[in-house]
């Protein structure tokens, strides 16, 4: 049986750690403050494989395996722990009040998926009159990440998985040293999944692709009943209302470093947008604020793979580390475990060298 140690209980972290666990290796996931509390309890959990793609063919098959992938989790997390992720096929809304050929730009996709170009107010009343432009993605969906977290935790926990809190890790070795604030532990492998943080950690190879926080700022308000059923997409930002009334718009896209706060710009910034968009949500209460970090890299691709040793990442998901957790996870445990991966990884190198 396999020692694995990650580092990091974010959503990367922890579907690594239930991906090894199934594959009976034996887990601890160092992790330095609370499991999920970090970028993936900010996220709003859209599973925009299709309005997120952006053309990158090696991205967007990922994106369209690991939405899928979530839907299967979902139902694997319901039999282990009695509670899913909030998984919902609810799709996607792109819409605008400018000129645009939606039909030129998105055709493109439809060998692989469902793609159609709509009038916006008759899929979604509530849309401003002079929003003239969509195109829905039926198959794009929404996660409570929250709830994933908390099931995957569980679920962890269950398999036998350890988790090791206020374990703050320092640095790495090849040979599978880990130093903490409470010592030095050793395994067969060991899985980089700490986000925006990841860069920070002495030890990586010099050719690792670094990784830089991008923060995000939502603001949650309520609409009963809800305002939406598809996650609305305009040009600068979204609205994605859950079955129970909470709404989320979203978001900022904010290169602050690690500065946690909530600002008034932000906040201004993304009512600005969402009231254009959906004005009747002027009525709507504000129940929530929060910001996050998006584990963000040069290229705007993840690392996923093996580095020297017994060392592997997993890390740089930027706006879609909800989404690509599934099939991350799946692809990095059958690394670790099996020695090789179904998935072709060339194009997410965690390194920036050129591959032999
Ligand atoms: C506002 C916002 C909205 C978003 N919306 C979406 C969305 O709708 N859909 C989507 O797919 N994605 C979304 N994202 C992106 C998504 O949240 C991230 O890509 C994803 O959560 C990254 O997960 P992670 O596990 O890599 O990082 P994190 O969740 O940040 O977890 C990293 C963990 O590592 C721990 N750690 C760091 N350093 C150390 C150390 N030295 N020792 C021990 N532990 C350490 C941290 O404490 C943390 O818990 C959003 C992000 C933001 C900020």
């Amino acid at each position: 049986m396999k020692d694995v140690i990650v580092i990091g209980g974010g959503v990367i972290g922890c579907a690594v750690a239930f991906e090894l666990a199934t594959l009976r290796a034996r887990v601890t996931v160092l992790e330095r403050a609370v499991p999920g509390a970090e970028a993936s309890s900010a996220a709003a959990g859209i599973l925009g494989a299709q309005i997120e793609a952006h053309g990158d063919p090696a991205l967007f098959d990922l994106m369209l395996a690991s939405r899928e992938r979530h839907q299967q989790l979902d139902a694997r997390l319901r039999d282990a722990v009695g509670f899913g992720s909030g998984f919902r096929r609810c799709g996607v809304l792109k819409v605008t009040r400018r000129e645009v050929d939606f039909e030129k730009e998105y055709s493109w996709q439809r060998p692989r998926a469902r793609v159609e170009v709509v009038d916006p107010r008759r899929v979604e009343a509530a849309l401003a009159s002079d929003i003239t432009h969509g195109v829905h993605f039926p198959d794009d969906a929404q996660v409570d990440p929250r709830l994933l977290l908390r099931a995957l935790q569980q679920a962890c926990a269950a398999a036998g998985v350890t988790f090791r809190t206020g374990a703050i890790v320092s640095s790495v070795t090849p040979d599978g040293a880990v130093e903490t604030n409470d010592g030095v532990v050793s395994a067969d492998a060991v899985v980089l999944a700490a986000g925006s943080w990841s860069s920070m950690i002495a030890g990586l190879p010099e050719s690792l692709r670094r990784v830089r926080p991008v923060r995000g700022q939502i603001v949650q308000v309520e609409t009963r009943p809800p305002i939406v059923r598809n996650i609305v997409f305009g040009d600068a930002g979204y609205v994605l209302a859950r079955p129970d009334g909470r709404t989320l718009l979203g978001s900022t896209m904010e290169e602050v470093g690690h500065l946690k706060e909530v600002t008034a710009g932000g906040v201004h910034k993304v009512l600005t947008h969402s009231l254009a968009l959906l004005p009747s949500l002027a009525d709507a209460p504000i129940t929530a604020t929060w910001a996050g970090f998006r584990p963000a890299t040069a290229e705007d691709r993840p690392m996923i793979g093996k580095l020297e040793g017994k060392l592997f990442v997993a890390t740089g998901h930027h706006r879609n580390g909800v989404l690509l957790a599934p099939e991350t996870a799946r692809a990095i445990a059958d690394l670790v475990v099996l020695g090789c991966t179904d998935r072709d990884l060339t194009a997410f190198s965690p390194s920036t060298e050129p591959r032999p």
